[in-house]
């Protein structure tokens, strides 16, 4: 991609109304414009990382065996009130009504959606466990929408939802999610822990979230500094526990010492057991032909707070860092008098039609700007690699390749061909 055909706003400043700096940089970097309170347009460089995360989560979900498919986002009040959510939830779930004046709401979560559409369709063991999941915006008019698409009121959401014939079927469907939440996240090369939750709104039983461990986190964790133990400060202050009390104390689970982390809610892992199939008449006929009420388990990861809590983890004083799997792109080549030698032109040219047929996502910064600006611009919008063609190019066909972490070598275009074609071999 020319640099001088994105649509790519990037700031000079920092922007007065945000407060955290994923906000700051995502406003900066061009990602992201707000429409209003805790809504956004997403635009290339923005929707690019988005697209990527969900890609990632995507094929992790086919491989683990879910399903997908694609719910509507306009929800009826009857299927709310089968659960009583229609009552139970508060202002955060959005109501409207048509044109006849019959009640919806749009939705903020799924469960009434896919329990009618399973009980609808499924009658037999013969056909579980099911796992269905969407990747598809939701909407919970949240009391404070804040720190950009962090806690917005409009959001992207993996959702999915297991149907299970008994208790230990639905235990299996749990610690499967649960292995692919890992995955999904190591693949985005991000620092996380798992930590036992409280249930909140949904209900049920078993609970977990995965965080994103970034000193701006909203949730307070408490982590063994030796063992995989961490717990929500939710959850202590609901069992009448402080966490301060945790503090530099022994873990309960005997192995390490606590330390008190901030951390993101990425994702959620819920068992729901069998609360919405039995508000919802959700049974399937077992091995001996008898009706039997479903076991659900619930499974959530935000997609759009993944990309700012991915920049929460991984940025510096001059911008964003990104993991290389979401970078927007992986190469940048800054070619130093672009506009006004003809030299320099065409090699930076060739460099990146030959990176681009090679496979990469390459940007070329062919506007008129000095090196100073399109470094920082570059730094700003966390490209992982730079390949500077300047001056030294003319002199001794040198070009250099400088890493966004600070490393940097010097080489001809073959060397750096070469090294790339060693980075497309890993
Ligand atoms: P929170 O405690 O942060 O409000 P939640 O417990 O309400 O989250 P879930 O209902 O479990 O969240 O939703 C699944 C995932 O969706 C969360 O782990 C989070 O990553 C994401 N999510 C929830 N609310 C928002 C929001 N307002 N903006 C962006 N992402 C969100
Ligand atoms: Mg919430």
């Amino acid at each position: 991609m020319l640099w001088s055909k994105v649509f790519l706003p990037t700031l000079k400043d920092t922007p007065q109304d945000a407060e955290v700096i994923s906000h700051q940089l995502m406003l900066r970097a061009g990602m992201i414009r707000k429409v209003t309170s805790g809504i956004y347009n997403w635009l290339p460089l923005g929707l690019r990382v988005l697209k990527k995360i969900e890609n990632i989560v995507r094929e992790e979900m086919d491989a683990s065996g879910a399903q997908e498919v694609l719910m509507p986002m306009v929800q009826p009040k009857e299927l709310w009130e089968e659960t009583q959510r229609w009552k139970k939830m508060g202002p955060e779930l959005l109501r409207i009504q048509d044109r006849h004046e019959r009640d919806f709401c749009l939705g903020p979560t799924h469960e009434e959606v896919i329990t009618d559409l399973v009980r609808n369709n499924v009658k037999s063991y013969k056909e579980l466990p099911l796992n269905l999941y969407q990747i598809q915006t939701k909407f919970r008019d949240e009391v404070r929408p804040r720190y950009g698409v962090m806690r917005g009121r409009e959001f992207l959401m993996k959702d999915s939802y297991s149907f299970n014939i008994n208790e230990d079927s639905l235990n299996e469907s749990y610690l499967l999610m649960k292995e692919t939440y890992k995955k999904i996240i190591e693949r985005l090369g991000l620092e996380y822990k798992i930590v036992k939750a409280d249930s909140g709104a949904i209900g049920g039983d078993a609970s977990e979230e995965f965080h994103v461990l970034a000193e701006n986190g909203e949730d307070t964790i408490a982590v063994s500094d030796s063992s995989e133990f961490a717990i929500n400060s939710e959850l202590l202050l609901n069992e009448g526990e402080d966490i301060n009390s945790l503090q530099g104390k022994p873990s309960p689970d005997g192995k390490g010492t606590i330390e008190i982390k901030k951390g993101i809610e990425v994702g959620h892992i819920f068992q729901l057991g069998k609360i919405y199939a039995d508000a919802m008449k959700a049974n399937v006929l077992d091995n001996e032909g008898k009706s039997q009420t479903l076991y659900m388990g619930c499974y959530g990861i935000g997609i759009s707070r993944l990309v700012a809590a991915a920049i929460e983890q991984n940025h510096d004083e001059k911008g964003i860092l990104w993991p290389e799997a979401i970078a927007p792109y992986e190469v940048n080549i800054i070619a130093i008098g672009f506009d006004k030698d003809q030299k320099i032109a065409k090699a930076a040219t060739d460099f990146y039609n030959e990176l681009s047929s090679m496979g990469y996502e390459v940007m070329l910064d062919d506007r008129k700007d000095g090196y100073g600006i399109k470094m920082k611009d570059s730094e700003l919008i966390g490209v992982p690699i730079n390949v500077i063609i300047g001056r030294q190019y003319l002199e001794s066909n040198e070009i250099e390749l400088k890493h966004r972490d600070g490393l940097s070598s010097i080489g001809t275009v073959e060397d750096i061909t070469t090294i790339f074609e060693h980075y497309k071999e890993k």
